[in-house]
């Protein structure tokens, strides 16, 4: 049997902060989630929660865990499933496979039919792109606010790089759909048309 551990919740609260404890809550506190915080610290959520509370440190990462994505050697907010890597590096493997569709239908086009569509084409604007991020200034003395808005910056680049990536991966598939409208080579309509 020996010890328990439910116990510890009660005892663990009236146990004072030492001075290390709370240097390593002002600097994890808004990185790490509460749970690694809890386990690094030996203490309860109730435990961390109130002592960040007193000390003024905002502990939520909104909720945002990081994990390594090996691909691109970078932070992110998760890793796909499927292919183990960031949602970033995902995409760029779909709008690598994209483009490469796009050149082999533009190559398959006729030549005549090729310059009509690369004129009207040029000729199209492409969509905005989403205002890149902005990193705030946070004073040096601020403590963990610092880390929390590093780790806020950190969650939106990853979200912009991904809406870009998106914008192209979507330009790319319209265009591969006009040039297989133009070539009638479009799986979907050739089936329709026989059926
Ligand atoms: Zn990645």
């Amino acid at each position: 049997m020996g010890k328990k551990p439910a116990n510890e919740g009660c005892s663990e609260a009236l146990r004072p902060w030492a001075a290390s404890e709370r240097t390593y809550l002002r600097n994890a506190g808004g990185v790490l989630p509460l749970e690694d915080l809890c386990r690094a610290l030996g203490r309860s959520e109730e435990s961390v929660r109130r002592e960040a509370e007193h000390a003024g440190i905002a502990l939520a990462c909104d909720g945002t865990v990081f994990v390594w994505c090996d691909r691109c050697a970078t932070w992110r907010t998760g890793l796909n499933g499927r292919t183990g890597w960031c949602r970033i590096c995902t995409m760029r493997e779909q709008l690598r496979g994209r483009e490469q569709a796009c050149a082999e239908a533009l190559a398959a086009m006729p030549a005549s039919a090729r310059a009509v569509y690369e004129k009207t084409e040029a000729e199209r604007q492409t969509k905005r792109l989403p205002p890149h991020p902005v990193k705030r200034y946070v004073p040096p003395s601020a403590d963990g606010r610092r880390n929390v808005e590093e780790a806020r910056y950190l969650a939106e680049m990853e979200e912009w790089e991904y809406r870009v990536l998106k914008l192209r991966y979507d330009a790319a598939k319209t265009r591969l759909r006009r040039m297989r409208e133009k070539t009638g080579s479009n799986p979907r309509k050739a089936k329709r048309r026989n059926g």
